[in-house]
C-alpha cells in the first residue's frame, strides 16, 4: 500500500466483529500486523465472546457501528483512516429472513451501499470486501457453481445479499473503486451460531449424549450443502484485497454433503450408531445401542423456498489467490462436536 509512511501499521476495519468470521479475521489480520477496528453495533450487552475465545479481546479497537444509520457509518469511515474495509456485518440467517425480510434488506442490501457512498465520501482510495454468498445462486443454474453461474436466491437474505453483491461490482465498474465480492459457500466453526444446522447439530447430539436434551429436531434432512472451515475461509477474504483490482471470487469446498451425513458424522464422533428409518416428517434417527429415537423432523424447520443443493468450484480463487481450504469435511465435523461436548461437559456455553 505505497501511501502508507515506513513502519505505519495497516488499518482494517472490520464491520461484523462480534461474529464467527470477524473474530477468525480479526485474529488473521492482528497476527499479520494490522490496526484492527472492530465496528460493533450497541445491545443490552457487550458480546465479544467470540473474541475471547480467540483470545484477542483487548487487541481489537471497537467502534460503535450500525449498518442502518449512515451519519454514523460515515464518522466511524472518517475517524478510523482504514485502508480496508471488511464488511462482513449482516442479518446472516436465511430462516428469520422470511420474518423479517424488510429489516434483512435494509442490514444486507442497503447497508452495502451505504458503506460504498461513506467510501466515495471519505476515500475512494480505501480497498472494500463485501460478503457475498452461495445463497444469491439458490435454485442453482449449474453444478457446480462458479464466479460466471447465473442468480436465483430463493430467500430474503438471497435477494438482498444479490443487490448487496451487485452494487459492489457497480461501484467497481462506475467509481472505480478497489470494491469487491467474495461469494463464499456455507462455513462453519466452533463459533458458529447455535441457529445455523451444522452448530445445532454438533450442540444438541453433545446435549444428548450428556442427559441435557431429548431429542434434536431438524427440518429437512436430505438439503446439501459446501461446507468448507471458516478459519481457511477469512484467509481467503484477505488474500482477495491484496489483487490489484477489486474483482469476484467464489471460496468452496467443491464437496457437497447433505444434513443426514453431518448428523451422521457428529453422531459417529460421539459414540452413536445411527440409522435413519421413516420418511419426510415421519423421519427418525434412531441409536442402534439403546434403541432410542435421537433425531425427529419437525415441519416448522421447513422453509416457504429451499436451497436444495450447493456446491461450489473454487478454481478461480485457487489459480488467482492460491487459496486452498485446508480442513476436510470430517475434520470440521470433529472439531466442532469435540468443542461442543467439552462446552456442554463444563457447562461453559457462551455463545
Ligand atoms: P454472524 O451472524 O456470525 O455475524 C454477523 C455479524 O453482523 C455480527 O457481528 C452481528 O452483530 C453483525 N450485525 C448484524 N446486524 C448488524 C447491524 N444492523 N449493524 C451492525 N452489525 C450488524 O455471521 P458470519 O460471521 O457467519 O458471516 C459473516 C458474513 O458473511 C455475513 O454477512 C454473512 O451473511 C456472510 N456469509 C456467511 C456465510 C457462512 O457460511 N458463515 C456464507 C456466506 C456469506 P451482533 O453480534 O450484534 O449480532
Ligand atoms: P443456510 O445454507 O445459510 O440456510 O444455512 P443453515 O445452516 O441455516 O441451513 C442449511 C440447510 O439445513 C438448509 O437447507 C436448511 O433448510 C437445512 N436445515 C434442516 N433443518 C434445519 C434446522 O433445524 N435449522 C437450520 N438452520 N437449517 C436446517
Amino acid at each position: 500500500m505505497g501511501f502508507l509512511a515506513a513502519g505505519e501499521k495497516r488499518r482494517a476495519l472490520v464491520t461484523g466483529v462480534t461474529g464467527q468470521d470477524g473474530a477468525y479475521l480479526a485474529k488473521l489480520l492482528l497476527a499479520k500486523g494490522y490496526k484492527v477496528f472492530g465496528a460493533i453495533r450497541r445491545t443490552s450487552m457487550a458480546h465479544v465472546a467470540r473474541l475471547e475465545e480467540l483470545g484477542i479481546a483487548a487487541d481489537v479497537e471497537l467502534v460503535d457501528f450500525d449498518l442502518l444509520e449512515l451519519s454514523n457509518i460515515l464518522r466511524v469511515v472518517e475517524r478510523t483512516r482504514p485502508d480496508e474495509i471488511y464488511n462482513l456485518a449482516a442479518q446472516s440467517f436465511v430462516g428469520i429472513s422470511f420474518e423479517q425480510a424488510i429489516y434483512t434488506g435494509e442490514c444486507d442490501a442497503i447497508g452495502v451501499v451505504r458503506l460504498l457512498e461513506a467510501i466515495r465520501a471519505c476515500n475512494p482510495a480505501i480497498r472494500f470486501y463485501q460478503a457475498s454468498t452461495s445463497e444469491m445462486f439458490g435454485k442453482v443454474a449449474e453444478i457446480p457453481q462458479s464466479e460466471t453461474t447465473s442468480f436465483h436466491p430463493r430467500s430474503p437474505y438471497g435477494v438482498a445479499k444479490l443487490y448487496g453483491h451487485w452494487i459492489t461490482v457497480n461501484y467497481r465498474e462506475s467509481y472505480g473503486l478497489h470494491a469487491t465480492s467474495g461469494i463464499l459457500f456455507n462455513h462453519e466453526s466452533p463459533l458458529r451460531g447455535q441457529e445455523f444446522v451444522t452448530r445445532k447439530i454438533s450442540l444438541s447430539l453433545a446435549k444428548i449424549k450428556h442427559g441435557q436434551l431429548d431429542v434434536l429436531a431438524l427440518g429437512n434432512l436430505a438439503a446439501k450443502r459446501d461446507w468448507g472451515y471458516a478459519g481457511d475461509f477469512v484467509e481467503g477474504m484477505w488474500r482477495m484485497l491484496q489483487q490489484p483490482a477489486g474483482d469476484d471470487y467464489v471460496l468452496a469446498t467443491g464437496e457437497a454433503h447433505s444434513v443426514r451425513d453431518f448428523i451422521m458424522a457428529a453422531g459417529n464422533h460421539l459414540g452413536f450408531d445411527l440409522a435413519f428409518e421413516g420418511e419426510g416428517v415421519s423421519e427418525r434417527g434412531i441409536d442402534r445401542k439403546s434403541g432410542r429415537t435421537v433425531v425427529k423432523v419437525d415441519p416448522k424447520f421447513y422453509r416457504p423456498a429451499e436451497v436444495d443443493l450447493l456446491c461450489g468450484n473454487p478454481g478461480k480463487a485457487q489459480k488467482a489467490l492460491g487459496w486452498q481450504r485446508g480442513t476436510t469435511f470430517p475434520q470440521l465435523v470433529e472439531t466442532m462436536v469435540e468443542a461442543d461436548e467439552r462446552r456442554v461437559r463444563d457447562n461453559r456455553l457462551t455463545f
